[in-house]
């Protein structure tokens, strides 16, 4: 690795080349093939589901989530304004509503106590997001859920392998939803895979994924669907990407343990929150400057020294696509994590001296704001 330390990288550690080798050789390159089989199988085993099905990305991973539990025009999705675009963009897919709710400062999470006030006779469902990594406070979303009676889908995109209370993320709602983007805590290159326990939703994913086309009757096309499906090449990366999932885990947890420890006695960053029943991964390691330290000139100078960072996401009520839909709601802890948050270097690959580095590089950038 150059001097650059950037915020992510996939690490190829396993048996990527050698499946993908095969593919080529045995020129099973397309959507079909032993790879996929394998890999759908084999995350479905890592995760306890019945069904886990490929697809190409995570975005239409949440598509295929909300058509598959029937949501359509004019319906409404409650949504946590602090996430990645897709989780509301999914929504309009759909011709139906995301409603933002803002998020806890526990956890960076949608805030559970929010969701209720949000809930109108046209709401179908709440899609929660498992935030760089960190599970959602998942028992009061499911009784509000059950009460209303109402879905609930897990963004599981950043939080493969993350547990709440013992159970992993992503088994606990409706549907969940995953991402192998390049950054990821495991990757396809382009990916992603749509998991549920239950027989019709799985059912209806697989067809639509798949152009709608009846499992029985070929070319028989009885529902629009799409062509959202996954490449055994994409697969055989994938195959060789979880065989190591447990490193892949490990070692992000093992990044953060060192910022951790390193950013201990700085009172001028909260660390990446990991509450006392939460397992998270720390898809990234993030830190939120204390108010009135200018985040983007933390950023630069910490550039300079060739450490990239990232600002948090934007939330979604800022963005014009999405401001005239929010009501004239407040959503003051997403504003504040959205201005004051960073994610500092967190590939798997990451050495300790390189650690260190960052959090100096850090702690003199910071020192010289206040
Ligand atoms: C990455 C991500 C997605 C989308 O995944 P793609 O594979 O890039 O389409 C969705 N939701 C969240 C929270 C993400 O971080």
């Amino acid at each position: 690795m150059s001097d650059f330390i950037p915020v992510a990288a996939p690490a190829l550690i396993g048996n990527e080349k050698k499946y993908v080798m095969d593919c080529l050789d045995s020129s099973w390159i397309s959507s079909n093939g032993k790879y996929i089989e394998l890999f759908e199988k084999g995350f479905a085993d890592f995760l306890g589901v019945k069904y886990a099905i490929s697809c190409c990305n995570g975005t239409a991973a949440l598509h295929l989530a909300l058509l598959a539990l029937g949501v359509g025009q004019d319906d409404e999705v409650i949504v946590p304004s602090l996430t990645y675009v897709s989780s509301a963009n999914a929504v309009m897919y759909c011709g139906a509503k995301p409603v933002f709710v803002d998020s806890e400062d526990q956890t960076w999470n949608l805030n559970p106590d929010l969701i209720e006030a949000s809930i109108t006779d046209r709401t179908r469902g709440i899609i929660v997001v498992h935030l760089y990594g960190h599970p959602v406070d998942m028992d009061p979303v499911l009784a509000i859920a059950r009460k209303h009676d109402i879905f609930v889908i897990e963004d599981s995109a950043e939080a493969h392998g993350a547990e709440y209370k013992g159970r992993k993320v992503g088994t606990m709602g409706d549907i969940a939803t995953f991402s192998f983007y390049g950054n990821k805590i495991i990757s396809t290159g382009e990916g992603g895979m749509v998991c549920t326990q239950n027989d019709d939703l799985a059912a209806r994913v697989r067809q639509l994924k798949g152009q709608g086309q009846d499992p029985k009757r070929r070319f028989w096309f009885p529902m629009l669907g799409y062509n959202y499906r996954m490449t055994n090449i994409e697969a055989a990366i994938g195959l060789g990407q979880l065989e190591k999932i447990d490193w892949h885990m490990a070692r992000r947890r093992e990044v953060a343990s060192w910022y951790r420890a390193g950013l201990s006695e700085f009172p001028q960053v909260d660390f990446s929150p990991e509450m006392p029943w939460a397992r998270s991964v720390f898809w990234l390691s993030c830190i939120v400057l204390k108010d009135g330290i200018d985040r983007d000139m933390v950023m630069n100078s910490m550039l300079q020294k060739g450490v990239e960072t990232r600002p948090f996401f934007y939330p979604m009520h800022i963005l014009p696509i999405y401001q005239s839909s929010t009501y004239g709601k407040q959503f003051p802890v997403a504003d504040r994590l959205a201005r004051q948050g960073l994610n500092l270097p967190s590939s798997a690959l990451l050495t300790q001296p390189q650690v260190d580095f960052v959090i100096n590089t850090l702690k003199q950038a910071v020192r010289r704001l206040v």
